[in-house]
């Protein structure tokens, strides 16, 4: 087992109930013997805050990564793209002259710092282990080449779900009489079939983390309901019906399905990129309606609260981001391909508060912010937000569907929403490659 496939190896988990809202955790026998014979003594240990269906973090994953990144870098990525400020980090992550300290279990520090040793001057300059690769890293393209893409493995992650599935994932919705419904997972799918015709052409080798309506993961609201409630006792919540309800639905469309494509993504696909397909909406409260302006945003991942640093797999994951040195790939992509997006689409800026996502450049496109799928696969992520679904002009043309050639719309002759779409996603590739490989 590799180091890569070994941080995916995360332990299971079996929690006993003691005492009312009391657990204590155990290992499972293939964890390394300090770390058993420390927990099978803990009796006293609070069971650990871990985002939803998360998992115990093995620290010792991250030993491939010893001496592998300076304090200076180490420092750099976490404060200025990572922590959503500075002091959100400092409770678990501490940064001493030689070695950053990571606190393993943050509701229990008798659990131990993980110590990870910062690359000196004099160390050689290495990579910690990860499956994707720079474009300097792939072969060069002979200079008149019709392939930029050539040997590239890229991901495509249409967001959501689709055809019977929407009800469970609230992102579908249906304004006025007769129309076509909106429904955001089945629109990702069209973009996605684009992408994989055109990108391959092109010369990458694509794969979709999802090829139907249908979800990828096994479970069911069904089957995460005693998960749910055991969710909200540890979080101190009174796990009434109708939160246990709606907890369930959340695991099961968002975080159950999200992670199973991470497993697809880091355990077979293994790309040099990922591309997560969304269409934005803005929120219309009770009774879906229209809303202006319509928009356009790329995401990265970063801009982590300290309530999320506080959670031991939300921290572990961040901390593998930053080692694998993801934000520089993630960055320069998003910068380029957010350019060939607008000029294609036409859509003003999106801009965030500060709060849930941050901007890290002085693109205005691009913003910072920790969402499940660009946190758990483990490779540059391209996340795309543009369109307002629920915006006068984003909904007439998802009647109009997936015609061929141009149409005129609100005056200007334009392709369909979809290729319009990918066009904008897979110019900006285009342009990055050529210039870097
Ligand atoms: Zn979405």
């Amino acid at each position: 087992m590799n180091a890569v496939q070994e941080i995916h190896r995360f332990f299971p988990r079996r929690a006993l109930p003691l005492l009312a809202g009391v657990f204590f955790f155990l290992c499972s026998p293939g964890s390394p013997a300090e770390t058993v014979t420390q927990e099978e003594t803990d009796f006293t240990a609070p069971f650990p805050v871990i985002a939803r269906l998360g998992q115990v973090p093995d620290w010792s994953a991250l030993d491939a990564y010893q001496g592998t990144i300076t304090r200076e870098e180490f420092t750099y990525l976490l404060n200025h793209c990572y922590a959503r400020r500075p002091e959100d980090a400092a409770d678990c992550i501490r940064i001493q002259t030689d070695r950053a300290l990571i606190l393993k279990q943050s509701n229990f520090p008798e659990r131990g710092w993980y110590d990870l040793r910062f690359r000196t001057e004099d160390d050689l300059s290495t990579d910690g282990p990860r499956f994707w690769r720079r474009p300097t890293e792939i072969d060069d393209l002979p200079a008149n080449s019709t392939k930029p893409l050539e040997g590239l493995r890229i991901a495509i992650d249409p967001g959501h779900i689709g055809g019977k599935w929407v009800t469970w994932d609230d992102r579908h919705f249906l304004l006025g009489k007769d129309t076509i419904p909106v429904k955001e997972g089945e629109m990702t799918l069209i973009v996605a079939r684009l992408l994989e015709r055109d990108l391959s052409l092109l010369g990458a080798t694509v794969y979709l983390t999802r090829e139907s309506n249908n979800p990828t993961t096994s479970e069911r609201v069904e089957t995460l309901q005693e998960e749910a409630r055991a969710y909200l006792t540890r979080r101190g919540q009174i796990p009434s019906p109708g939160l246990i309800a709606s907890t369930a639905k959340a695991m099961f469309a968002i975080s159950s399905e999200i992670r199973s494509r991470g497993v697809i993504l880091n355990e077979s696909i293994r790309p040099d990129l990922a591309l997560c397909l969304h269409f934005d909406a803005s929120p219309w409260g009770g009774k879906p309606a229209f809303r202006s302006p319509n928009h356009l945003h790329l995401l990265i991942n970063g801009c982590y609260s300290r309530g999320e640093i506080a959670e031991d797999d939300t921290r572990f994951e961040m901390t593998l981001r930053i080692l694998q040195r993801i934000y520089y790939e993630e960055l320069a992509l998003s910068d380029v391909v957010s350019k060939t997006m607008q000029k294609e689409t036409r859509l003003p800026a999106f801009h965030y508060d500060g709060k849930s996502g941050m901007s890290v450049n002085d693109n205005e496109l691009v913003w910072a912010r920790n969402l499940l799928a660009n946190r758990v696969f483990s490779c540059p992520v391209l996340f795309f937000e543009p369109f307002c679904m629920n915006h006068r002009e984003t909904h007439l043309r998802v009647q109009e569907g997936p015609y061929e050639g141009l149409r005129e719309i609100n005056g200007i002759y334009r392709k369909n929403i979809y290729q319009e779409y990918a066009d904008g996603v897979t110019s900006g590739l285009i342009r990055y490659y050529r210039k870097k490989r």
